[in-house]
């Protein structure tokens, strides 16, 4: 049975005062029937991570680099997410690919670093909508897939989360038939290559203008173990009612 999974994406939004989000999250969701994991940006997570340290919300980053240090100003490293008190990070999300030229090459190699670290490693995978309108969805996700997960992954240490670039902060939202046809896409994907065992344990959320709105429909869609959720994680009046619907 895979634990289902409300994973919230900050991005470059929050300074200090954002902490008290986490706050309200954690009183309002004292023994949550989900895992519930915030991704705040860089600056705040050690705080972050102080902030719910006697509560059941996890913190996680949103990149690392692949390598443990060295000369590579700005960026962070893996072991730091955990020095910092990360147990996850975000990896491949598409506007790093897009932003940083991150192909998937690079984004297996930070999941790897992230995974040998110890942490959680959320790949992200997405169709653009050209790659959509030209009915390239399926191809284009099993290529992302091929080339961004490493060999050494778990249900434990892997969750893949599908995120059409298109519906990202866009308030666009895929079909419930297309959802369910991708997840069941990677599903597919996973068993094939690393076993059903694996591949039917690791969690796969959708990403794309989640909202307490249209959560519960999407939730019920097969193979969706959860939501990858950005703007709508900002506020805990909008993120609480996504992670009840998921309970
Ligand atoms: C995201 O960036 O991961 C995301 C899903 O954003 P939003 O929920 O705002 O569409």
């Amino acid at each position: 049975m895979r634990r289902k999974l409300a994973a919230g994406n900050w991005k470059m939004n929050g300074e200090s005062t954002a902490l008290g989000e986490l706050e309200k999250l954690a009183t309002a969701h004292s023994a949550p029937g989900v895992d519930i994991l915030i991704c705040p940006p860089a600056t705040l997570l050690h705080r972050a991570a102080q902030t719910v340290s006697d509560s059941a919300i996890a913190i996680g980053g949103q990149d690392c680099h692949p390598a443990q240090s060295g000369a590579h100003t700005g960026d962070i490293s893996a072991d730091m997410l955990l020095d910092a008190g990360a147990t996850a990070v975000i990896v491949g999300h598409s506007e790093r690919r897009e932003n940083h030229d991150e192909g998937d090459e690079h984004v297996r190699a930070k999941a790897r670093a992230a995974i040998d670290a110890g942490l959680l490693a959320i790949i992200c995978v997405g169709e653009s909508l050209a790659e959509r309108e030209a009915a390239n969805t399926l191809d284009i996700i099993a290529g992302q897939l091929a080339g961004s997960i490493p060999d050494i992954v778990t249900g434990e240490n892997l969750v893949i989360a599908y995120e059409p670039i298109w519906a990202i902060g866009t308030g666009k939202v895929p079909t419930l038939e297309q959802i369910g046809e991708v997840h069941d896409f990677i599903r597919a994907r996973l068993e094939r290559r690393f076993g059903t065992g694996v591949g039917r344990s690791v969690r796969l959320l959708y990403g794309g203008s989640v909202k307490p709105g249209n959560a519960a429909d999407i939730f019920a869609v097969s193979n969706v173990d959860g939501a990858l959720v950005g703007g709508a994680s900002l506020k805990a009046g909008d993120f609480s009612p996504i992670i009840q619907a998921l309970e």
